[in-house]
């Protein structure tokens, strides 16, 4: 019996090792850290032995392939000796992928993966479609191809997923964006984070879509250097820019066409606002087109998609000042994006763990829009340095918790302004998780 050892104990991790486990795999599941009891009991159940707090040599190295969950950098001591010993490394998608025949639309980018991600599954539920929705959202991938049946999966699929991918193949593939981010672990080379974003697209035959933002210099620089086989879908916001195939805006209008067929719709209309969301939902209105699903489901589900939690989502109005939650904006360009979309004096929240930001593409925003930064870090020099010369040094603070940061920014506030939180960083110095950092300003708020 073949042996397939799992790194981490995860959400991802768990996955892969119960869909070996289904398969008839000898499997092991090692993770360095501590596992969360919810998924030790998950592994009890499915009788998959595990360890943690330690990895243990004899167990592992002894593997005839090894799934390596997305966390595991690719410089841990353990996956390095596996290299070298030349073992076979794959992700949790290439895995699974192997055992499921269901057609596949899968979304990477640096910004709007979860935001696409949702409206196309939502797209296809709507369209009465049987659909599982995976990846780096909610159930793994794998867990799902272990224990469900699916004609359609929307997988949201990070770079770090994309990294040990082989022969896994969408019919659909989209790239929303690539702006950096993440860059600590691409050797601070742009070109290797561009490159695992594509490999998305390397296994793409004449019959699959590929859907991608052809406003966006990166994308379509790394495009001019690679052949692909798959039918090309870009989405354009450029004035005047009208496609034979693909999606653009005409007056006020978004249009879409795909083979002979035209989809259009207002742009009020799109329940998601913001110029950003205008691309996530052209992406989603092509996968859709290509999925062959009609237009009067596009134009219901994009008009009466709900916005998704921590993505610009508006807490409360208190005394005439709207906060909102922006808390998923963790890198330089889902900011901008947040300011842009803003028409109200903007007092902000931003700050946390730096990825190696450069802040002064935000210079111009900042200057036409903000009236305050809240600096919710432990390091807040950088943020300083950028933008004090633009606010003015009495016009930002720092704090150290959601509370304080909530409580600085109201005094800022003036009826008619908004209190915008939208990091532009990790929020791992003072919250466990993006979602603990929305969660807590949103507690915050409700303090008031
Ligand atoms: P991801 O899953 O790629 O992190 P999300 O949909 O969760 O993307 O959105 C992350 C952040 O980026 C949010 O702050 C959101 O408002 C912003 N955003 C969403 N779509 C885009 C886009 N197409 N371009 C830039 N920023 C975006």
């Amino acid at each position: 019996m073949s042996r397939i050892v799992v790194l981490g104990g995860a959400e991802s991790g768990v996955g892969a090792a119960v869909l070996a486990k289904v398969k008839g795999f000898d499997v092991f599941l090692s993770d360095k850290g501590t596992i969360d009891p919810k998924y030790a009991d998950e592994l009890r159940k499915w009788e998959i032995p595990f360890e943690q707090g330690q990895h243990t040599e004899e167990l592992i190295l002894n593997a005839d392939e090894v799934v390596k969950s997305p966390g595991i950098p690719s410089t841990a001591p353990m996956v390095r000796k596996l290299e070298e010993k030349g073992t076979h490394i794959i992700s949790e998608i290439e895995f699974a992928g192997r055992y499921d025949t269901a057609k596949k639309i899968c979304i990477t980018g640096s910004n709007g993966k979860t935001t696409t991600t949702s409206l196309i599954y939502y797209l296809l539920q709507n369209a009465g479609l049987n659909v599982g929705l995976g990846g780096n959202i909610g159930k793994s991938y794998a867990y799902q191809v272990a224990t469900e049946h699916f004609d359609y999966y929307v997988l949201e699929i990070s770079s770090f997923q994309l990294d040990n991918c082989y022969d896994f193949r969408p019919d659909i593939a989209i790239i929303t964006n690539i702006t950096p981010d993440h860059l600590d672990r691409y050797d601070y080379q742009m070109e290797n984070y561009v490159k695992a974003k594509f490999r998305i697209t390397r296994n793409l035959r004449k019959e699959d879509c590929f859907i991608f933002d052809s406003d966006d210099a990166i994308t379509i620089d790394h495009l001019n250097k690679i052949i692909i086989q798959a039918k090309m879908l870009p989405f354009t916001q450029k004035e005047g820019v009208e496609l034979k195939e693909g999606a653009f805006v005409k007056d006020d209008k978004m249009v879409v066409r795909y083979q002979e067929e035209e989809c259009d719709m207002y742009l009020k209309e799109l329940a998601l606002g913001g110029r950003h969301n205008v691309y996530n939902s052209m992406a989603a209105a092509l996968a859709a087109k290509a999925a062959g699903i009609g237009n009067d489901v596009i134009r219901q589900s994009l008009s009466s998609f709900q916005a998704i939690e921590h993505r610009l989502e508006p807490v409360l109005s208190i005394r005439d000042v709207l906060y909102i939650n922006d808390s998923k904006a963790t890198n330089v360009d889902s900011a901008w994006y947040a300011l842009e979309c803003q028409r109200k004096p903007v007092v902000w929240i931003a700050g946390g763990t730096d990825k190696g930001n450069d802040y002064s593409v935000l210079a111009d925003l900042v200057r036409e829009k903000v009236k305050a930064i809240v600096c919710m870090g432990v390091d807040n020099k950088k943020l300083h340095a950028a933008f004090e010369g633009i606010v003015g040094a009495d016009k930002m603070v720092d704090a150290q918790s959601a509370d304080a940061a909530v409580q600085a920014a109201s005094k800022f506030a003036q009826p008619g302004d908004v209190v915008l939180l939208s990091p532009c960083c990790a929020s791992f110095d003072l919250f466990k998780n993006y979602e603990d950092r929305g969660e807590k300003f949103k507690e915050a708020v409700r303090r008031l």
